[in-house]
């Protein structure tokens, strides 16, 4: 077993991780396995054009890869911008020619069929997410899969009511939706872009991160199975390219799109000059505020969840994290040990907490910007687990004594990476939490409603948790302000990128 100590030793019983489980009291869990026999993959995809798969065979191809031991899962079509305008075009016809015609009692009908279709084969949609991503089954199959089902059900009661969602008397459909994901949330971003854009009456070209397409390529078998008209949503899978092709279509009315903030300044510059909508979700760097009045059990599970959901590897993370100076001691030695007790390995292992990182560059760059952190004089304590040899690990990290001017306190580390800060006062836990680029989501941990209310009117971020942290739910808008984008996505206001208002 490879074995971390802290870098800087500080006070910590953390030494081994089986001493320090077993000194308390803690057993070791047998391997319990989901079976990856349930996703019954093609070797080879192509892509989903007009209510058909492609030939793979007629296109370039790249290989997609499980990140928790780097075997190739899938073989996937990279669409050129030739295969993107085609699958624009059928949008475009699906549109004119039916979709736009379509009752929104009839739409509601098809988003219905979609939502019991993603419940019906949950299984091994959970299990592909977890294969191509890297992320835990647990997750994949509590979190991702019953939310992506949620989104489409959410959406489907909306299809026959929008001029009850407040958009004016007759809200009318933009018309091709261009729709680019990132692969931190394969299925369920892709839930969060097409069940809006369909209920309001949309078609849609979705790409997919080129990193996890497989679970979006289920889902085209979904909507084949619950025989959504043909063109009504494309799947174009490819790298940035196949993205940028999307972008610059001019058949596309509306871009929606999520993933770094650089990109997303670029297709801001790029659609500036053409009549297209656009939203945009970018990073973070989330601000989690404790107060020392906070019940501090479950202030160190939410902190915990804030960061390590995921591998980190979200957007809204609570990867800032400032407490109040006089629980913070007590706070960090707390931390440090339940980091400790993170299972991290086998993510298809049904009690692994931390999966693997889903590609090698973005472990690169988690290792690099920890690196930086430890360089710049922060305190390093990093769990003491056992990495597998083979697939892309990162070991759960916390950084104490960190500074604003650290990078690790400014840049989006998108990772399982903590920085934890210290403040005295509301005014200064509420100015270091605004002290940042970004503005998607913070959370306040405090047992007084009027000081979360008085500190949660002065943050700066399009989400803010109150005692909690990464609750999602369809009824919720989601989105940020600043450099973490514009634009909603979720709940009622969901609606409205999707509607010419
Ligand atoms: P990215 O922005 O490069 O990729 C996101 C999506 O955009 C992918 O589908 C990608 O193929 C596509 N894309 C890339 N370049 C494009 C272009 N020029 N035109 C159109 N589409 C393009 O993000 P990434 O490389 O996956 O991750 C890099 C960083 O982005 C991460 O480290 C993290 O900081 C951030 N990120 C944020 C989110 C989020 O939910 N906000 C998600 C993933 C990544």
């Amino acid at each position: 077993m490879r074995t971390f100590a802290p870098t800087n030793s500080v006070e910590t019983d953390m030494t081994d991780r089986q001493l320090a489980n077993s000194e308390l009291g803690f057993l070791e869990y047998d391997p319990a396995p989901e079976s990856a026999s349930i996703a019954q993959l093609r070797p080879n995809y192509g892509l989903f054009v007009d209510g058909v798969f492609t030939d793979p065979g007629s296109h370039e191809q790249f290989t997609s890869i499980n990140p928790a031991n780097e075997e190739i899962v899938a073989t996937v079509a990279q669409a050129s911008a030739q295969d993107v305008d085609r699958a624009v075009t059928a949008a475009r016809r699906a549109y004119d020619k039916v979709w736009s015609k379509t009752t929104g009692a009839e739409r509601a009908k098809y988003l219905f069929r979609i939502a019991r279709l993603i419940q019906e084969r949950a299984r091994e949609l959970a299990v592909v997410e977890t294969l191509d991503n890297g992320k835990p089954i647990r997750e994949s199959r509590d979190v991702d899969v019953p939310l992506a089902a949620a989104h489409f059900f959410y959406y489907a009661g909306w299809a026959d009511k929008l001029e009850h969602a407040g958009f004016g008397a007759d809200p009318r459909s933009l018309g091709v939706a261009g729709q680019i994901i990132p692969w931190n949330f394969p299925l369920l971003m892709a839930a969060w872009k097409l069940a809006p854009a369909l209920a309001a009456g949309n078609t849609c070209v979705l790409k997919p991160a080129e990193t996890t397409p497989l679970s979006a390529l289920i889902l085209a078998e979904i909507l084949q199975q619950a025989e959504l008209p043909p063109g009504v949503v494309n799947i174009v899978t490819g790298d940035g390219s196949t993205g940028s092709a999307l972008v610059d279509n001019p058949g596309v009315d509306k871009i929606a799109f999520t993933g770094s903030t650089e990109v997303g300044r670029s297709l801001q510059q790029r659609v500036a000059t053409s009549q297209k909508r656009l939203t945009l979700e970018l990073g973070g760097k989330g601000a989690n505020i404790v107060f020392d009045d906070a019940p501090i059990d479950e202030v160190i599970e939410g902190i915990i969840d804030g960061i390590f959901f995921n591998q980190g590897h979200v957007c809204c993370a609570g990867s800032r994290l400032l407490v109040q100076e006089t629980i913070a001691d007590e706070v960090l030695r707390r931390l440090v040990r339940r980091v400790e007790q993170l299972r991290v390995g086998d993510p298809l292992d049904k009690n692994t907490d931390v999966g693997a990182i889903n590609s090698a560059a973005q472990l690169a760059r988690i290792r690099e910007l920890s690196d930086v952190g430890e360089r710049e004089g922060a305190t390093r304590y990093t769990s003491s687990c056992a990495l597998p040899v083979k697939g892309y690990w990162f070991a759960p990290t916390i950084f104490a004594d960190v500074a604003q001017s650290h990078r690790i306190a400014r840049d989006e580390i998108f990772g399982p990476v903590l920085s934890v800060l210290t403040f005295r006062t509301p005014e200064e836990a509420v100015a270091k939490a605004n002290n940042t680029n970004y503005g998607l989501a913070c959370g306040v941990w405090s047992e007084k409603g009027s000081r979360t209310l008085w500190v949660a009117q002065r943050l700066r971020a399009g989400v803010i948790w109150a005692n909690t942290y990464n609750r999602f739910d369809p009824t919720s808008p989601f989105g940020g302000m600043r450099e973490s984008g514009f634009g909603r996505e979720g709940g009622r206001h969901g609606l409205e990128a999707y509607l010419n208002v």
